[in-house]
């Protein structure tokens, strides 16, 4: 029986493939690992020719969509010493060699997890620090390539029971997630007022953040690569308070919005302006401005005398939370 080894470069890491790859190799039959590299994604596989070839061909379609294939290089390797003959493993990631594997990019937190956010029967209900193999922080928590829980900012959080059932399941979204967590084991929500004292914790901290902001108070959110700043977009002195504070007098200020049906109350959107708000960058999207949803003098604080409007959904289920309580 053949064996064969592949090497897969490019964006390849911190975004499913590894636990793609087991999966498709399962279905397909063949024995054999997949691991990370520094030069990218190692895959060793042992089955009939005809196993390898429909493995071959099916892979592009099983990676997931945020991966990147930048090149692929293919050797036959010695069958006889093959290991395992039996089964199909993820192994520890192989830590030498020359770095050429690229770091991975952040990711808005995806449809499923802010789905599972706002679910009351979810586990992980009103947690704010989501993610799955489709989406989450990377680039901001990796501290040393290849991408491995040890090598990031998770690596204080061991995973609790749940958790690691998920981790091991290949039918899960969260099969070999690095970053999985819950508010049993992994990051917790705080809110700290402005002289450093912690207030609040979790739900109450999301409680008291959206009370904060709607008496017209300024609040700092810690997301994924960076601080913002957020107020209540529809009170003019708290935006006036933020710019002063800032320093920032004319430079146009974007709205956060909970979802799409109500960035529709705000601005036109079409299915392109739709398409890119909602794509995993989770940009501010510039948008021709509805009339009549915001007053003058709303609009004046924001954008001052623009006729477009910036706008921006969720990334993370931190910030759906806070949206969708105000
Ligand atoms: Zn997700
Ligand atoms: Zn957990």
């Amino acid at each position: 029986m053949p064996a064969r080894r592949i090497t897969l470069r490019g964006r390849v890491q911190g975004c499913g493939v590894r636990p793609a790859i087991a999966r498709l190799a399962a279905e397909r039959g063949l024995a054999g690992s997949v691991w990370n590299s520094p030069r990218g994604v190692v895959v060793e596989l042992l089955g009939s020719e005809d196993a390898l070839i429909r493995f071959r061909e099916t892979l592009p379609r099983a990676l997931p969509a945020v991966a990147a294939v930048d090149g692929w290089e293919e050797s036959e390797i010695d069958s006889d010493a093959f290991q395992p003959r039996d089964g199909f493993e993820i192994r520890a990631s192989d830590r030498e060699g020359e770095a050429a594997a690229i770091v991975p990019a952040d990711l808005a937190t995806c449809p499923s997890c802010l789905a599972e956010a706002a679910d009351p029967t979810d586990r992980r209900f009103g947690y704010a620090f989501m993610t799955c193999t489709d989406c989450g922080p990377r680039y901001s928590i990796v501290r040393s390539m290849p991408y491995d829980r040890a090598a990031t900012t998770m690596s204080p959080f061991a995973p609790c029971a749940s958790c690691q059932a998920e981790y091991l399941d290949p039918r899960n979204r969260r099969f070999h997630s690095q970053t999985n967590a819950c508010e049993a084991c992994g990051p917790r929500l705080r809110l700290y007022e402005a002289d450093g004292r912690q207030v609040a914790v979790d739900d109450a901290a999301f409680e008291r953040a959206a009370s904060a902001i709607a008496s017209g108070r300024v609040l700092g959110v810690l997301g994924i690569g960076g601080y913002q700043l957020l107020v209540d977009a529809t009170q003019p002195q708290a935006v006036r308070t933020l710019r002063e504070r800032k320093g920032r007098y004319s430079k146009p200020l974007a709205i956060l919005v909970a979802d799409l049906a109500d960035a529709r109350r705000f601005a036109a959107i079409g299915p392109r302006e739709a398409e890119t708000l909602t794509s995993a960058a989770n940009p501010i999207v510039v948008l021709e401005r509805v009339t009549g949803a915001l007053t003058p003098e709303q609009l004046d604080a924001l954008v001052g005398p623009l006729d477009t409007l910036g706008v921006m959904l969720p990334s993370t289920a931190l910030h759906q939370q806070l949206a969708t309580r105000l």
